[in-house]
């Protein structure tokens, strides 16, 4: 096969016990004033806040605190930010906190600088480079501080729709393991999936390349690793940093290859259902391996090798431990979802080429127990 792929990262990442410490200097390369966007409770609850706002004052510079993203961002909310921000004059944005803030600080340092309505940022054109922006991630699972990846809820469209162009890749991640202490063991293991499924659907959709492979092998061995550990609930620092590079791992994978129909699926759960992004991907892993097999055998016999598991079901059964599911969908509901997911942009680099049926089909098999 012929080898032809693309490769960029266009994040400096630091990752490690204390990096904002030890690397205070950074927050001066960007200007004089910096506006933090982030969630009600994480970055209070993590410590980075503290951590970043001592090195801000180290540095002389001036910063305004946002603190009303909402889980899964709404237009609305980045709309808000992003005045906030433009009014505040910020030279730079940084976001703490899960994959909800660290995506709405991506849209909020587009519309601090550029005079456009939210929807227009699917245009993915913007007439002035967007803010630059440090992310500090407090869960350890979409790796959005080190891609270019905003996902926002679409009210008008029922569903979550992401955009991002290569100015939207944080300029800056600072990835400390000590952030992510503080989650619930629910938000971990969530979190965890998210991570787990970036990797998974990166290596086995089309897009993958030799590089996102490296990656994605990489990511899906540690998830192996750390599985029993988050099934005990053994959760020391040291799981938490392999989660947390499992993650930024996903993160650069998902970057070169985006996401398929796990993702694709797992939106409607979120959207009408209320189910955390993570979990919502994890409840579809295993119809999700079985659907894919005809054309992705050899890769999906590889990630059971590397997860140390004998047979799709058998990983099905870990992840039903991790996630016990009893949500039931009626037709109508499948149906719509199915055909939400047809629309979004990743279903075509699914490794299996995905008509309608399928989709309706594989939400059947996990949320109405046909087949099983
Ligand atoms: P999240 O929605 O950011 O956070 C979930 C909950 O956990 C929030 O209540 C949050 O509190 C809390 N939390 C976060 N860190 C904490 C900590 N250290 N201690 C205590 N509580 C903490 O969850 P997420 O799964 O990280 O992000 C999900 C979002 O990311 C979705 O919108 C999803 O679509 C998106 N996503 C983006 C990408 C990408 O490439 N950009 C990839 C996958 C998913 P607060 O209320 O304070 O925030
Ligand atoms: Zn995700």
């Amino acid at each position: 096969m012929h080898m032809n792929f693309k490769f960029k990262i266009g994040t400096k990442a630091f990752f490690g016990k204390g990096c904002i410490e030890s690397n205070k200097a950074v927050f001066k390369e960007f200007g004089k004033k910096a506006f933090i966007v982030t969630g009600n409770n994480s970055a209070k609850a993590s410590g980075a806040l503290e951590d970043v706002v001592e090195a801000l004052k180290e540095c002389g510079v001036e910063y305004r605190i946002y603190d009303r993203v909402l889980n899964n961002p709404t237009l609305e909310n980045v709309k808000e930010g992003g005045e906030l921000a433009r009014e505040f004059g910020a030279d730079f944005i940084i976001g703490i906190g899960g994959g909800s803030p660290l995506d709405a600080s991506k849209a909020v340092s587009v519309l601090a600088c550029n005079s456009i309505e939210p929807v227009d940022l699917y245009k993915n054109i913007f007439e002035n480079k967007p803010l630059p922006i440090i992310a500090i991630p407090t869960t350890a699972g979409t790796g959005s501080e080190i891609t270019p990846y905003s996902i926002l809820t679409r009210n008008d469209m029922k569903t979550k729709k992401s955009f991002g162009n290569e100015d939207t890749f944080p300029a800056v991640a600072f990835l400390d393991a000590r952030y992510t202490e503080s989650m619930s063991r629910q938000t971990t293991v969530d979190t965890a999936m998210d991570a787990f499924t970036h990797a998974l659907e990166g290596y086995l959709g089309k897009k993958s390349t030799p590089v996102s492979d490296i990656l994605a092998v990489e990511a899906i061995g540690i998830f192996g690793e750390c599985i029993d550990s988050l099934l005990n609930n053994r959760l020391d620092f040291e799981v938490r940093e392999r989660l947390l590079y499992m993650s930024m791992l996903g993160g650069m994978v998902i970057s070169h290859t985006g996401t398929t129909i796990i993702h694709g699926l797992g939106y409607s759960l979120t959207y009408f259902k209320d189910i955390p992004h993570g979990r919502a991907n994890g409840y579809l892993v295993r119809e999700y391996l079985k659907y894919n097999y005809e054309a992705a055998g050899e890769k999906i016999n590889n990630v059971l090798k590397l997860l140390k598991v004998s047979s799709v079901d058998e990983l099905g059964d870990k992840i039903g431990g991790l996630l016990p599911c009893d949500i039931t969908l009626s037709d109508e509901e499948i149906e719509m979802y199915a055909g939400l997911a047809m629309q979004q942009r990743s279903t075509s680099s699914n490794a299996r080429t995905v008509v309608l049926e399928d989709l309706g089909e594989i939400l059947r098999k996990v949320f109405k127990g046909e087949g099983n």
